[in-house]
């Protein structure tokens, strides 16, 4: 079909553009680009993407594979709402990923109304349309009171409105204030992603025109003026939907398809507050805030108690089944190998199918997997059900990551992941002093039935308790072949892979000191148990006063820069380690600085946390399992040097400490560059 046959609509700059668009949302790179060079190479001259959809790469690649000359296209690109501060440089990352010099159109993608921030969004677009970057600039998902907000400024008028429009939410009143302020309204979720094309009236329409029912509801949406951005993967799909100039509906069809809307059957996704803020955990009342902080954080306990609470078991363990304690210590290993597994699995998944699901089947996992251990008849069998236990307890670390994220942006998240920090330090002093006192009362196949209880309060917890939180609009579409794809991309962002070193390192050093620490201070230093379980528990309050410290100072210092000092004093603190084992200058030389460095990784987790997921909320699933695996492969690497390293005094575990804590800073200076990072939202 040729292209010029497409009618087209003149927007307010003069800019004219085919009344059809081809929307990309929810496919990787690859996809896109084949999709976007079959949409052309079908006629259409109008492509949709955004910064969030991670595919503006794709649509350049298909762009140029296309060979067509760019002024015949017509380009549009969203701004996403983490950056409404600052669109000069989302624009110019834009056209750098598009490779193109200027887009047609710049949307701010929505109005984060809570936050205020849409009205200094619009400002930005103005600067990124005087500069050229952007021939004609507009809004998306803004009500019309957000729209004459905007034209109140006093500046540009937004030459497009891209919003919801379907059969079954047809939106008239807000067309009509479109249509009387010249703004020209774009149709996103134009067959109501599919929902739209299962009615009978549609159907028979369709039948009676010797059409598809998509073919239908596009000529619907031509004949009323608006401009339908479908999306498919399929080539021919994509040639169906821009194949609806050769019939025309009569005004009795038009009238059937506009009676279709229905409040009750109208949207797409309406999630928790989405239409009035993308962050909808903004919108949660104090009460409704702590429920999910005491449900998440019992999740991200699930990790710690799963490892550490059989741990005073093990020579009981293997006592009852007849083994040795290296048998056992094996089934330790399968649950931390299943740690690290499960989260890469269940992260990614739950950006495909939403967060409840998987966390829902995980925990059932977890519970059913507990009770098989209590019951295991050998330790063969333990190991199994151990490994199980610990893929299934990955998804309440990685998936609460993912669902602060989705909740919360900017500092607000940040200081709900301070939160889940404070019971990730508290966990692991809790669990070991839990286990021994369990076992006065029961015995170790009684710790397994106690785990299982606790999984399933959690679970019937979440299920209650928890609401879905990732709209199926921001879901990825694309199956586990995609997988490797999407890691490859998100590590390919620079400062993304800084931040995932720095929160390895940092851990790295936690981890020495972890595995360092009883042979130091029991075997050198000649402490008891019970001075060293104090020392320990010193020290992981030391770690949860850093999580509080952190969040309270997000507000005053940005995290990135806490992080530099963070990580300064985790460089410091185990200079003054080594030097003092290499000097012999004593115990408190070597506790207090320790006592410090602790504390300053307290104040890392969250930042590293809020400042990785921040720009990739619509793979934090993704996003939060590559952090926690960076996290694994450090500790993995670190903890068995801590041991060739061993001195007889505490220069090993310092130097260990030492050497991770100049990474981490490397890591940091080097990729992540904290002057160039883009401050979070208050
Ligand atoms: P849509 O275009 O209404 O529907 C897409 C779905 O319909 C896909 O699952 C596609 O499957 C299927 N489909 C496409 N053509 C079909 C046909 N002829 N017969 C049967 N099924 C068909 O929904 P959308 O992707 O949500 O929206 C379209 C575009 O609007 C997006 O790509 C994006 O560019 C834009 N958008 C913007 C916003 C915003 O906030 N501004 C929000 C959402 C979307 P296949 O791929 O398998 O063909």
């Amino acid at each position: 079909m040729p292209p010029t046959r497409l009618p087209r609509i003149t927007l307010n700059t003069g800019a004219t553009t085919p009344q059809l668009g081809f929307g990309v949302f929810a496919m990787d790179d690859e996809a896109t680009a084949r999709a976007v060079e079959a949409a052309i190479a079908a006629g259409y001259r109008s492509i949709d993407t955004a910064a969030v959809y991670l595919n503006e790469r794709g649509v350049g690649i298909g762009i140029r594979r296309s060979c067509i000359p760019r002024g015949e296209l017509f380009v549009t690109t969203k701004l996403w709402n983490t950056h409404h501060l600052t669109a000069g440089e989302e624009a110019r990352n834009s056209l750098d990923r598009l490779g193109l010099d200027y887009v047609d159109l710049y949307l701010v993608h929505w109005p984060v109304s809570s936050a205020g921030t849409h009205l200094r969004a619009w400002d930005g677009l103005e600067d990124v349309n005087r500069s050229g970057a952007a021939r004609s600039i507009g809004v998306s998902n803004f009500s019309r009171e957000q729209v004459e907000e905007v034209i109140a400024l006093g500046g540009t008028v937004p030459s497009v409105n891209q919003i919801e429009l379907h059969p079954l939410h047809s939106q008239p009143e807000l067309r009509a204030f479109h249509a009387e302020r010249g703004i020209m309204t774009q149709a996103w979720s134009p067959l109501g992603r599919g929902l739209a094309l299962g009615t009978s009236e549609i159907a028979s329409i369709a039948r009676a025109h010797g059409v598809t029912e998509a073919q239908a509801i596009l000529r619907w949406h031509l004949q009323l003026g608006t401009v339908p951005l479908p999306k498919s993967a399929s080539a021919d799909r994509i040639r169906e939907n821009i194949d609806i100039l050769g019939f025309e509906l009569d005004a009795e069809d038009m009238a059937t398809i506009d009676s279709l809307c229905r409040p009750s059957r109208r949207r797409v996704v309406l999630r928790v507050g989405m239409t009035a803020s993308a962050h909808p955990g903004e919108l949660l009342s104090r009460g409704h805030r702590l429920r999910y902080v005491f449900i998440l954080g019992a999740l991200t306990a699930l990790g710690p108690f799963t490892i550490d609470l059989y741990l005073p078991a093990f020579p009981a363990v293997a006592a009852a089944l007849h083994t040795s304690e290296s048998a056992v210590q094996i089934t330790l290993a399968a649950t931390t190998i299943g740690l690290a597994v499960g989260q890469l699995v269940v992260g990614p998944w739950s950006d495909v199918i939403g967060r409840r699901r998987p966390l829902t089947v995980a925990t059932l996992v977890h519970v059913l997997a507990s009770l098989a251990c209590a019951f295991a008849p050998n330790v063969e069998a333990l190991t199994v059900f151990r490994f199980l236990m610990g893929a299934a307890a990955a998804a309440g670390g990685v998936v609460s990551l993912a669902l602060v994220r989705d909740l919360f942006s900017g500092i607000p998240m940040l200081r709900m992941l301070s939160r889940l920090g404070m019971v990730n330090g508290l966990a692991p002093i809790v669990a070991p002093i839990l286990g021994s006192q369990l076992l006065q009362w029961i015995d170790w196949r009684g710790i397994f039935v106690v785990l299982a209880a606790y999984g399933a309060v959690i679970a019937l917890a979440s299920v209650i308790g928890i609401r879905e939180t990732l709209p199926i609009e921001n879901r990825i579409q694309s199956g586990i072949r995609a997988l490797p794809g999407r890691m490859g991309r998100l590590l390919r962002d620079r400062r993304y892979l800084g931040l995932a070193l720095v929160g390895g390192f940092v851990w790295g050093g936690e981890f020495a000191y972890l595995a360092g620490s009883p042979f130091l201070f029991q075997g050198v230093y000649a402490f008891s148990v019970a001075q060293y379980g104090l020392l320990f528990s010193v020290n992981a309050l030391g770690f949860v006063l850093g999580t509080q410290l952190g969040a309270r100072r997000a507000g005053r210092l940005a995290p990135q820069w806490l992080l530099a000092l963070s990580t300064t004093v985790l460089v410091v603190s185990a200079l003054v380690i080594c030097t003092a084992a290499v000097w012999g200058w004593g115990l408190p030389l070597v506790v207090i600085p320790l006592w410090f460095s602790i504390m300053a990784v307290g104040v890392c987790i969250p930042c590293v946390q809020g400042l990785a997921l921040a720009p990739h909320g619509a793979e934090s699933g993704l996003a939060a399992s590559l952090l926690g695996a960076m996290n694994f492969t450090v500790a993995g690497i670190v903890t068995p040097l801590v041991g060739v390293f061993i001195t007889g005094d505490a220069l090993g575990m310092g130097a260990v400490m030492l050497a991770c804590a100049v990474f981490a800073s490397a890591a940091l200076w080097w990729l992540v560059r904290p002057r160039s990072v883009p401050a979070l939202a208050r």
